[in-house]
């Protein structure tokens, strides 16, 4: 059975970063890193907005004209009556909530905020895949194949043609 020290000793480790160092790309790793950072800084962005939110009120503030039923009003010549709703949807359907006039400012902002902390939430779900996919996009960057293929040989430098010798690192 292999010892543990054997694994970690330096000159096991230096013989490795020679032969393998060619399979690992640098440039696009290092793309890679900056692109988690910002991605990283974006969602603390999203997420002081979760933070800051105030009261919500769930739904969306919106105007709705309808008519009121009495044929001799002038809706009924289609100049409708118009009023504010929270507007949500409850399986599917949107079902508007009327909002009486005393109340219209108040609602209007906690269903801004509601609205602002949906959108933090949901830009937080593609920030966590794209963190993902980043994670993945250098992990294969960074990952070497073990055992390694066919350890290239140093002979094989002397022909110059480019495009033989990986040309992963730059
Ligand atoms: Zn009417």
């Amino acid at each position: 059975m292999a010892q543990v020290d054997d694994f970690c000793s330096g000159h096991l480790r230096s013989v490795y970063d020679i032969k393998m160092t060619g399979t690992v790309s640098r440039e696009k790793a290092s793309r890679f890193r900056q692109q988690l950072l910002q991605t990283e800084r974006a969602r603390e962005q999203q997420v002081e907005t979760l933070l800051g939110a105030g009261t919500m009120v769930m739904g969306s503030f919106v105007t709705l004209g309808r008519k009121c039923g009495k044929p001799s009003c002038r809706c009924a010549r289609g100049e409708l009556h118009y009023s504010k709703f929270l507007s949500r949807s409850e399986k599917g359907r949107s079902r508007p909530v009327y909002v009486r006039s005393a109340d219209e400012v108040d609602v209007a902002a906690k269903a801004e905020s509601y609205r602002r902390f949906r959108q933090a939430r949901a830009e937080l779900m593609k920030l966590a895949d794209q963190t993902a996919h980043l994670a993945d996009e250098l992990q294969q960057e960074m990952t070497e194949p073990y055992p390694p293929q066919t350890p290239r040989p140093v002979r094989s430098r002397r022909r110059k043609s480019k495009g033989e010798d990986g040309g992963s690192e730059r």
